[in-house]
């Protein structure tokens, strides 16, 4: 049934469902480093009636818990909040002011960041208001903080840091998120969990995970667990309601068990229901609609063992399903196809079919600044005896790709109207295609040499793995065959790939690179490695693992210089699929003979080092369009109809509600927390 279900869903769509309905604003507006964003959530309606009112109800589980993440990430936040957020609504005074405009961007930072530190950096913001303003303020529409908060928002040196990692401090002292009472040291805490920790347990539950360490009455150090009737009990118990809810509309009967297990855990606390939530919950991959609730993340906790509370709501992107599916079933026809090495080839290839999902909602710790994949549960021996599951987030994705598409990012770099029009036109498409055969076939890929040791090329082994993945991609596609399946509309399109992996392994990536530095990270350097070779092999230098030279010809590619900025230049597509061939087959050598010497001899080479004249002129080019570091989603919202027994009939999604708007919706209609939560 469900197979036909997506080959029918096939027939309906076109080339790229991304290139449909674009009138959409993906961007919104810009304060501070931030640039607020938006996502489309195609295939809402496409969902039955069941299924929307599962993400329904799962959605307003997500919103119930999003105060709990303020507590969380400290203990003034809510009352800061909730004071603020009454002079923002009520404030009858000058509001084109400077005092309020700045004020006005504190507490759009304060939401964006779930409390008074920034959600990345952690330090604390600084006010650019005065505190006699504010004291004005508070007065004019009635509303109080208590005095030990002023110095909270008006010091800079207290509560410095949300989250302190300095070698040497006493981290959970000096940190200001809330998961430790006041006073509490981080020898106490380490103590406290080292005095229960279970001698030889193979199976050890994720100590600490969801609760608040407080000294007690008589002195003693103990936890104060985050459950109904425990703290946070008037979300948590919000959480459940709408979770309860949700059981009746469940995708299977196996997710009714997940729901039920996240009901009983929420409900006693214990972390042993937790595990065991975990394994029902990676070992559900039938559903459609899917979720992720609960004490998660542990980022927050300078010890790194409480969780941050965080939601998602999400179902299967069905064209990107089918468009995997069809890569995985002729897994074996790519690899008897590829370029490399007959040794080096596997005899019995499997594809994986990439899990590629849609957000319907984001909250918590997930909102509104995102992972752009999910790689759950957190606990080693449940990944180590039962796996874990393992998605990328297709809508937010592309939300991201749509919105640098219109930072004049492209403008700027690409060397002319036709290129670029080139890459508009296919850009998304072939991006999408190219991340597919990296997951479903690149590293799946090969096969080592029978003798070769998995981890001989020691720390070049993850940028040569990933080279190989690309390389895979890049080939392929520039296939006829991925015409013949029906994945690409003809042989233009996969230009727009080669072009922009160029440009961004050879300019644009260096925006992300600190002056003086080198390139470190594995992905970067992938990249980096295969533009630099492929440059050097199309201008005419000798490179390691091609015959002989090409020179004398116009190079298949170049960097030229035009009113002093740099640009690249790509003059024959066809030789640069050769040369990717060329490099695949020569990084698949490597892997499967283990050679050390030429993989650190390829990644030094081409890799690691920047030109410190291109980088500088790079900076400064992108320092001119003015774009924001740091970038985050407002919500869709899912607004349902109900019949006079209470069942749903319909739900429906909108996107047009602005930030502010959002925020303050969210606080009144989800505001569940006490202000002090001790
Ligand atoms: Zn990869």
């Amino acid at each position: 049934m469900k197979h036909l279900f997506l080959t029918a869903m096939l027939a309906t769509l076109p080339f790229a469902a991304s290139q449909a309905a674009d009138d959409f604003k993906y961007t919104d507006e810009q304060f501070a480093d931030i640039q607020m964003l938006r996502y489309q959530v195609p295939g809402f309606d496409q969902l039955s009636l069941r299924q929307k009112t599962l993400v329904y109800y799962l959605q307003e589980a997500a919103l119930s818990g999003r105060d709990i993440l303020f507590d969380q990430n400290g203990r003034y936040n809510l009352r800061i909040r909730h004071a603020f957020e009454k002079i923002y609504t009520d404030y009858r005074g000058d509001r084109k002011d400077k005092e309020f405009l700045a004020f006005e961007v504190y507490l759009k930072r304060l939401w964006f960041s779930s409390g008074i530190h920034h959600h990345y950096g952690c330090e604390k913001f600084h006010a650019d208001f005065s505190e006699v303003w504010l004291r004005n303020a508070l007065k004019s529409v009635g509303a109080t903080l208590d005095e030990e908060i002023f110095p909270v928002i008006f010091d800079d040196s207290i509560m410095q840091m949300r989250t302190n990692q300095r070698d040497g401090d006493d981290l959970v002292l000096t940190s200001a998120s809330n998961y430790y009472a006041p006073g509490i040291t981080q020898a106490e805490a380490e103590e406290f969990y080292t005095q229960r920790k279970p001698l030889a347990d193979p199976r050890p539950v994720m100590m600490g995970l969801n609760s608040r360490l407080v000294r007690n009455e008589w002195g003693l150090i103990d936890e104060q667990v985050y459950r109904v009737g425990g703290l946070y009990d008037a979300a948590l118990s919000r959480v459940v309601y709408w979770l309860e809810k949700a059981l009746p509309f469940a995708d299977t009967p196996q997710q009714k068990r997940v729901i039920g297990k996240l009901i009983e855990y929420y409900r006693t606390g214990d972390l042993r229901t937790f595990d065991a939530f975990n394994i029902l919950w990676l070992k559900d991959t039938a559903s459609t609609v899917d979720f992720v609730n609960g004490f998660t993340e542990s980022y927050g906790d300078p010890l790194g063992m409480k969780a941050s509370w965080e939601s998602i709501v999400n179902f299967k992107d069905l064209a990107a399903t089918a468009r995997t599916e069809k890569l995985s079933a002729n897994a074996q026809w790519f690899e008897d196809n590829s370029p490399v090495d007959a040794r080096f080839k596997k005899a019995e290839c499997k594809g994986i079919s990439a899990k590629v999902i849609t957000a319907a909602i984001l909250s918590g710790d997930l909102y509104p600044s995102p992972a752009i994949g999910i790689n759950l549960p957190n606990s080693d021996w449940v990944r180590r005896d039962f796996g874990s599951k393992s998605v990328t987030i297709g809508n937010l994705t592309s939300a991201y790709a749509k919105a640098a598409a219109g930072s004049g990012m492209g403008k700027e770099f690409t060397i002319d109207d036709a290129t670029l029009a080139l890459v508009r036109q296919y850009g998304d498409l072939t991006d999408d295609l190219h991340t597919d055969l990296h997951e479903c076939l690149g590293h799946g890929s090969g096969k080592l040499l029978p003798g070769t040791d998995p981890d001989t090329l020691k720390a070049y082994g993850s940028t040569i793995e990933e080279a190989r993945a690309d390389l895979f991609g890049l080939y392929y596609v520039a296939d006829p065959k991925l015409c013949e399946l029906g994945l690409t509309p003809n042989m233009e399109a996969y230009k727009a790939q080669f072009y922009s992996y160029m440009q961004n392994g050879l300019i644009t990536q260096l925006v992300r690179i600190k002056p003086g530095n080198n390139i470190e990270e594995a992905h970067m350097r992938n990249r980096s490695l295969i533009a630099h070779w492929v440059l050097a092999r199309a201008n005419g230098e000798k490179v390691q693992g091609a015959k002989g030279t090409v020179a004398g010809k116009t190079p298949a590619v170049e960097l030229i210089k035009r009113k002093g900025k740099t640009y690249v230049r790509v003059n024959d597509y066809a030789a640069l699929r050769t040369y990717f061939g060329e490099l695949l087959a020569e990084i698949q050598r490597i892997k499967s003979e283990g050679d050390y010497a030429a993989a650190r001899a390829l990644v030094e080479t081409y890799a690691v080092k920047v030109d410190p004249a291109l980088h500088k002129e790079v900076l400064a080019r992108y320092e001119k369009l003015n774009l924001s570091p740091y970038k985050g989603f407002i919500n869709p919202r899912y607004e349902a109809t109900f019949a006079a027994d209470g069942t749903v009939t319909d739900v429906r999604l909108t996107y047009g509600e602005g930030y502010a708007e959002q925020m303050l919706r969210y606080s009144r209609d989800y505001g569940f927390l006490p202000a002090v939560n001790e």
